[in-house]
């Protein structure tokens, strides 16, 4: 297999390594390659020019053995439905590694979002949760935010779904603003998460935050989050990327700054950005900039073949879903860089998710302290135990993560049994 491999065959080829070693039955390997339930769906959305155009969406739920299936919805011009189902499988062992429970899924909508207006995306979202509608609801298939998409969409969404069913369901989805039942914590969550990977990982290595050298690629919901979390915390964020290029300083970016100007730019890009000592770079070379941690926090298959050998970070942290390809990885374990996966690195948006499901059901609100203290002790204890498996068998930190997350699910799987 090569990197033109599409995700979903990634995921297959990391869920085989997994299945392997753990010596999985050929039935339970087989039922968790695929994903249990696929659903395409064509819809119109009327244009504000009066014109109707036809946009493509999918909702893909991997496995259900846990519970109901959890993910989230993105909205971008390459979503496909193997980049789907790849994303789906990777909540499934997510959930399970953080053992949560549910099982997973995703959803997305070809789309580029900038080229509608407000109203436009409004009745997109509407159509497209009435289509996807079949699947979703609190004990069914919860959704939550993926690349752009966001709280303001995520509450549409929960408005349309209550519509239909003439009352309030809070709990059909995660990511709501907090007046509509959202979670204190859940925006930050999932960048969270990943500062928290950073900090578990540099204590192993003998290091301090403070000073540590950070590279990110993406500034969205997980990028910034993670880049103001550990910019507080002393970390030196020396470069960043978005889909406008790459902005570098050897002396550290201003992240609050960055931030705000992201937040003022109506795309919420670093387009444009100029401040004191910042360098422009490609998205490319930000990759390969020399630094103590890489936090790929936009698409998948950022690090590949062609540039892993050029890596020159001695930590990735994987924010994004499935931004190294398994051969990328290979290169990275030969030369001894460490790799924090991204169903334990990027964990901490569905934990948070999972809280706000369950704050929502039960109809009783926590504080913020409890949420991120919840949140800490269970991405800690997941990383603990990956870490401990990884060393005792010699295996890289995805391989171990995966080895718990797929035995959980095989387990649930052989417990329920095979119906009828
Ligand atoms: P987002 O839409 O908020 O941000 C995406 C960022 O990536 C933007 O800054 C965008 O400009 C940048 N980007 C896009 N293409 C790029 C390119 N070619 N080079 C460099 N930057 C590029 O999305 P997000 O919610 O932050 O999600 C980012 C990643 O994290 C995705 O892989 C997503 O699946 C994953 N993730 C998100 C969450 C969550 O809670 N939002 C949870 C777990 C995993």
């Amino acid at each position: 297999m090569t990197s033109e491999q599409n995700p979903f065959q990634i995921a297959q080829q990391q869920f085989d390594t997994a299945a392997e070693l753990l010596g999985l039955a050929d039935g339970v390997h087989a039922i968790l390659r695929v994903p249990q339930r696929e659903l395409t769906v064509n819809f119109p959305v009327k244009l504000d020019n009066g014109s109707v155009k036809i946009f493509t969406g999918y909702r893909v739920q991997h496995n259900l053995s846990r519970g109901p299936v959890k993910g989230g919805i993105r909205y971008h011009p390459s979503v496909d439905i193997n980049e789907v189902r790849a994303l789906a499988m990777w909540m499934t062992w997510k959930c399970a590694l953080v053992n949560i429970p549910y099982g997973g899924a995703k959803g997305g909508v070809v789309v580029e979002p900038r080229q509608l207006s407000l109203s436009e995306l409004e009745r997109l979202t509407r159509r497209f949760a009435t289509e996807i509608s079949i699947l979703l609801g609190p004990e069914r298939d919860i959704p939550a935010p993926d690349v752009n998409t966001n709280a303001q969409i995520m509450a549409w969404i929960m408005d349309t779904i209550s519509m239909h069913r003439g009352y309030t369901v809070p709990a059909v989805i995660t990511g709501k603003p907090i007046h509509v039942g959202g979670s204190l914590g859940r925006i930050e969550a999932t960048g969270r998460g990943v500062s928290l990977m950073v900090r578990e990982m540099a204590r192993r290595m003998g290091r301090s935050l403070s000073g540590l050298r950070v590279v990110i690629q993406g500034f969205g919901n997980v990028g910034s989050t993670a880049a103001l979390l550990l910019h507080q915390q002393g970390c030196k964020i020396v470069g960043i990327a978005d889909a406008s290029g790459g902005y570098v300083a050897s002396h550290g970016l201003d992240i609050p700054t960055l931030r705000s100007y992201t937040d003022h730019n109506p795309y919420h890009q670093l387009d444009g950005y100029r401040g004191p000592g910042v360098e422009r770079i490609s998205g490319a070379e930000l990759l390969e900039l020399e630094c103590d941690v890489l936090i790929p926090a936009a698409l998948e298959k950022q690090l590949h073949r062609h540039n892993a050998e050029r890596v020159r970070a001695r930590l990735i942290v994987e924010g994004a879903n499935g931004p190294t390809t398994p051969e990328a990885d290979a290169i990275l374990n030969e030369r001894g860089i460490m790799v924090v996966p991204d169903i334990l690195a990027n964990a901490g948006g569905v934990v948070v998710s999972y809280f706000e499901w369950v704050q929502g059901l039960q109809s009783f609100f926590w504080d913020e302290c409890n949420i991120n203290e919840k949140l800490e002790r269970i991405l800690v204890g997941a990383f603990e135990q990956v870490w401990e498996l990884a060393h005792a068998r010699r295996l890289p930190l995805r391989t171990a993560a995966y080895l718990l997350a797929v035995q959980r699910v095989a387990d649930a799987n052989a417990i329920r049994g095979l119906y009828p």
